[in-house]
């Protein structure tokens, strides 16, 4: 405990206790201290907020501006994702399925964009995230479009593919028959005019004058063009996918061994050669080496109602000509 002293004040004619140096000088410290943290304080207030620059503040709209060009522009990538997705839909459910083709998954159409990071370049960036995103779906639409790409040329060599095929499948009756009485003799179980016995026919009879014209009922290659055996005179075609044609009895052929045929071609004309009971001819189809009924292969020249008058016909006889 320090003395205490009094200073003598003449105004007052008092004495006055003097205080203590000791906390004068704290007192002074403080004040100091207050004072340095309050400017210290305002300082810091006015540097942070110090006013921008003309080329700063430009900037900084800049920036807001991109930010909202590139939420946009990733608005439309997704739009445009979701055309794409419609299309690919499309193609697998319309498109590749009418032409046996198996659908491209969505894990195929997508594939590649997981795992790595390819755009962690922009990690660092303010508004990074938008844009990694914006540059990823952009990638994405690019691989999708790439393969839907490949797929339509997958298509358009199907659908080539598969004219070619129809062209080659026996798809009319093998003479003129607008009214359908033609149809003489179906397949199945028949009564052989001749040899008098149920016997397998495996094919199906037209009944027509002598010399009337036979048509190739698809496209094809003639592998025999002459007699051979109860067929008489024959001509045989081969039209690929495992179809064969054969056409009996024949007055006159028209068409030799190795020629190729269109659909339609006149190969010969109604006779009664070999073994036939009356002119007509004989037709069969036969798929993978057997012979299967042809009646459900006149499709292109026959409506379904009329498919219906041969299919009776075809069915009811129950004796065939040959
Ligand atoms: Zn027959």
């Amino acid at each position: 405990m320090g003395i205490k002293k009094f200073k003598y004040n003449a105004k007052t004619t008092s004495f006055k206790p003097i205080k203590n140096q000791r906390i004068r000088n704290f007192r002074n410290l403080a004040a100091f201290l207050i004072v340095t943290a309050f400017f210290g304080i305002i300082s810091g207030f006015i540097f942070s907020n110090k006013v921008n620059s003309p080329e700063e503040n430009s900037l900084a709209a800049e920036l807001k501006e991109m930010k909202i060009q590139y939420e946009l522009l990733n608005k439309k990538v997704k739009q445009s994702q979701e055309v794409l997705g419609q299309i690919e839909n499309r193609d697998n459910n319309i498109y590749r399925s009418y032409f046996e083709l198996d659908p491209i998954s969505e894990d195929v159409r997508k594939a590649g964009f997981g795992g790595v990071n390819r755009y962690s370049k922009f990690t660092d960036w303010k508004y990074g995230d938008l844009v990694s995103d914006v540059a990823k779906n952009i990638d994405i639409l690019n691989k999708q479009m790439v393969i839907q790409s490949k797929s339509l040329d997958e298509i358009v060599i199907s659908a080539k593919e598969k004219d070619k095929m129809l062209r080659h499948l026996p798809a009319i009756q093998p003479v003129a028959n607008k009214d359908l009485t033609r149809l003489a003799s179906g397949y199945g179980m028949r009564m052989h005019p001749i040899l008098k016995i149920s016997k397998m026919h495996a094919g199906t009879d037209f009944a027509a004058h002598i010399g009337t014209p036979i048509y190739a009922t698809g496209d094809g290659k003639v592998t025999l063009a002459g007699r051979e055996g109860g067929y008489g005179n024959v001509v045989k075609i081969k039209h690929g996918y495992g179809y064969e044609t054969l056409y009996a009895h024949m007055s006159k052929i028209k068409t030799r061994s190795g020629q190729n045929v269109k659909r339609g071609d006149i190969i010969g004309y109604v006779g009664n050669t070999g073994l036939s009971t009356g002119p007509h001819l004989h037709y069969e189809i036969h798929k993978d080496g057997q012979p299967i009924d042809p009646v459900s292969y006149f499709y292109q020249d026959v409506s379904p109602d009329e498919f219906n008058v041969l299919l009776d016909k075809s069915q009811q006889m129950s004796v065939s000509l040959d």
